[in-house]
């Protein structure tokens, strides 16, 4: 045997960091279902990570892509812009607009969600600099919430696991008390978690010096890291507040919850609140073609534009073509079907659903989210909200045993410092039927059963 050929043997072919097994090869996908090249049929319960806002091989965005294809795939932002790049940009400027929040109408587009938040952390930075006072460094953001993988992404992000490795890289930022209800802060009452953590944004400005500090970003529904957890009433208009007392930019990270998923196209409209800078990535583009986007404040541009001549980001695929081409198809079938009101109307049905099939029962801790952007918080014990140890890996046995039975969910393990349950996230497609999300119940309901 080669030593190639016995190296091969000997390592086996991990296709996934986090599962750790062999995955089925996927073939196609039909609206909510994917099938599996065995002719498996798996209904899509959280469009894979909360990305697949339009299910799969819709019909009219594969048509718009291999369209453009045909034509080209990508002009190269240096040298041309594209009918696709200039209708989604202003179909995005439109959809902030409509949504309360003028000011945003100008935007850098990238592929990942991570690019899309380098790039708001680079827009603060570029701003404050361009003000002369390149001193605004310091990022402030929340412990339990995710904005990326790459280095600066993870440096804010408060996934304790996720950043264990890497610590000794990381940039300094500050990470708050994550604003739960479910799990307050110690000593802290849920009806008081939104003026209590407002509170402990001002002191951290105040702390490192409000001339140091570049922006606070979060999540308006916190994602994968914390559970669809949205903020408690009044928190963001508290936060917008503090944010403009100090000249600190306020950043809303929509990657997950952005782009409609919670029933409006931006989630902090929820909050009747305009940010000055936003991230939108996984439902922009469906999942057809990689697409994100950050987007910022018309009142920010003068300034970068005045000292720098230009926004001093960007990507070789920055605005790529055949990737706008779909987010342009995808946001006209929203809008052409009436997609974001039906995922609010829905979105009530599938929670009242959840908590029907599951609200009873002893290892449910939670139940909770917006639109079609739910989630389950499986506990150990309902009264103490004492997560299982992490050991026992039931978000992996009851992603496993979902799977088995035919449903696609998102898990989440608890975290490390146990202070939250394995979560499970359902998020599915927003062309999802009543029948489709009964289907979805039914088998998280008894895969459940199976498990715990
Ligand atoms: N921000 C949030 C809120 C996310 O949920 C994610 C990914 O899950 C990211 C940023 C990073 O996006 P990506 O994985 O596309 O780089």
């Amino acid at each position: 045997m080669s030593s190639a050929q016995a190296a091969k043997e000997a390592t086996p072919v991990i296709a996934t960091w986090e599962v750790q097994q062999q995955l089925p090869k996927v073939a196609y996908g039909q609206g909510c279902y994917v099938i599996d090249q065995d002719g498996k049929r798996y209904i899509d319960g959280s469009g894979g990570p909360a990305v697949f806002s339009l299910g799969h091989s819709h019909p009219e965005v594969n048509a718009a892509i291999k369209d453009q294809l045909d034509r080209i795939a990508h002009g190269y932002r240096y040298t041309f812009s594209s009918d696709p790049l200039e209708e989604l940009t202003a179909m995005i400027a439109e959809s902030c607009a409509s949504g309360g929040s003028g000011g945003l109408k100008h935007m850098t587009f990238c592929s990942s969600g991570s690019e899309a938040i380098e790039s708001c952390l680079k827009i603060a930075l570029q701003y404050h600099a361009s003000l002369g006072k390149p001193e605004r460094c310091r990022f402030i953001a929340r412990e339990r919430s995710w904005h990326g993988n790459t280095l600066g992404a993870l440096s804010i992000s408060g996934f304790l696991d996720r950043r264990a490795a890497f610590e000794g890289a990381l940039a300094p930022a500050s990470l708050l008390s994550p604003v739960n209800t479910y799990r307050p802060p110690d000593g802290v009452f849920p009806e008081d978690v939104a003026a209590f953590c407002a509170g402990e944004l001002e002191r951290e400005i105040l702390r490192l010096g409000a001339d140091k500090v570049a922006a606070f970003i979060f999540e308006p529904v916190v994602g994968a890291a914390g559970g669809c957890v949205p903020a408690p009433p009044g928190y963001a208009k508290r936060v917008r507040e503090i944010c403009d007392r100090y000249g600190v930019l306020m950043i809303a990270d929509e990657v997950m919850c952005g782009a409609g998923r919670t029933g409006t196209w931006r989630a902090l409209q929820h909050d009747g609140v305009e940010p000055d800078i936003m991230s939108v990535a996984k439902g922009l583009a469906g999942g057809y073609v990689p697409l994100s986007a950050a987007i910022y404040h018309d009142r920010l541009r003068g300034p970068m534009y005045q000292r720098f001549g230009g926004l001093l980001t960007g990507h070789t695929f920055s605005g790529h073509t055949l990737g706008c081409a779909a987010g342009v198809a995808v946001q006209k079938i929203i809008r052409r079907d009436n997609l974001l009101e039906k995922v609010r109307e829905n979105g009530l049905l599938l929670k009242r659903m959840l908590s029907d099939a599951l609200g009873d029962r002893p290892y449910v801790g939670d139940i909770r989210g917006r639109g079609y952007f739910l989630c389950v918080e499986i506990v150990a014990d309902r009264a103490t909200k004492e997560p299982y140890p992490r050991e026992r890996m039931i978000y992996q046995k009851v992603n496993a045993q979902a799977f088995a039975n035919g449903l696609i969910c998102y898990p989440v393990g608890g975290n490390v410092d146990g202070k939250r349950g394995d979560i499970v996230i359902i998020s599915p497609p927003y062309i999802a039927t009543q029948e489709e999300l009964v289907e979805i119940v039914e088998k998280l309901a008894k895969s459940l059963g199976q498990v715990m």
